[in-house]
């Protein structure tokens, strides 16, 4: 009697979790994923869970809601479950979402952990990450970038995360919705509307902004981004 009661509450407990998918999930990490990486990155993504704003951008609205900690961490955590190692096909990648293995999944590789970039950097290349796991979206995949692919000074554009030369790379977008994009967009209202982070996050979520904004390469799109920023032309 007393395991059939078991069992019973057991039968309960999975259809109420199956019935509400996205609260409260907690994000796993494979065995490999050293302490010191996992612990980061949850403090990374604490820290977007603690920002506060009164002010929010439009495109902002759109993509995420408000500029707002919990909104943020239900955003991730509807979208990324899981976080594993992987090299992501290339040798220049810094994170990955593999469809094909699991739309809900984010792998790190050797490049997000080589490199002493800023929380608010790292972040938003979980949040970039976690666009791609939008399988109804077809996971925004990336655009081509053009070769020559110069920036306004007619130097070769480069990541700012490795280095490496971005023309002919799938590392562009058309659209200002996919996962450079909202990562920008991310990036820019920290910058501008944050109010409970320091005058050293919000300049680096500028520069990282000012940055990934230009690996949209359609005019209309980075036009209308800028303008969401109240950027010059
Ligand atoms: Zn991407």
């Amino acid at each position: 009697m007393k395991l059939l009661v078991t069992s019973l509450v057991l039968a309960l407990t999975i259809a109420s979790a199956q019935a509400m998918p996205n609260t409260k999930r907690t994000l796993t990490f494979d065995a490999n994923v050293e302490a010191p990486l996992k612990t980061q990155m949850l403090s990374d993504l604490a820290f977007l869970g603690s920002v506060k704003s009164t002010k929010t951008s439009p495109l902002h609205l759109k993509v995420f809601g408000q500029v707002d900690g919990a909104v943020y961490a239900d955003w991730f955590g509807s979208r990324i479950y899981s976080i594993g190692k992987n090299d992501c096909g290339s040798a220049n990648a810094v994170a990955c979402v593999i469809p094909y293995i699991n739309s809900n999944k984010m792998w790190v590789t050797k490049n997000y952990t080589q490199f002493d970039h800023p929380q608010v950097a790292r972040v938003s290349v979980t949040y970039h990450e976690a666009r791609h796991s939008e399988t109804q979206n077809g996971n925004w995949s990336h655009a081509t970038c053009p070769t020559p692919f110069k920036d306004a000074n007619g130097n070769d554009m480069k990541s700012i995360w490795t280095g490496a030369l971005l023309q002919g790379q799938p590392a562009c977008d058309v659209t200002a919705f996919g996962s450079y994009g909202s990562a920008t967009i991310l990036l820019k209202n920290i910058a501008m509307n944050c109010s409970n982070c320091n005058s050293k996050v919000k300049a680096d979520a500028d520069i990282f902004g000012n940055d990934q904004i230009n690996r949209i390469i359609d005019a209309n799109s980075k036009a209308a981004m800028k303008a969401d920023f109240g950027m010059r032309k």
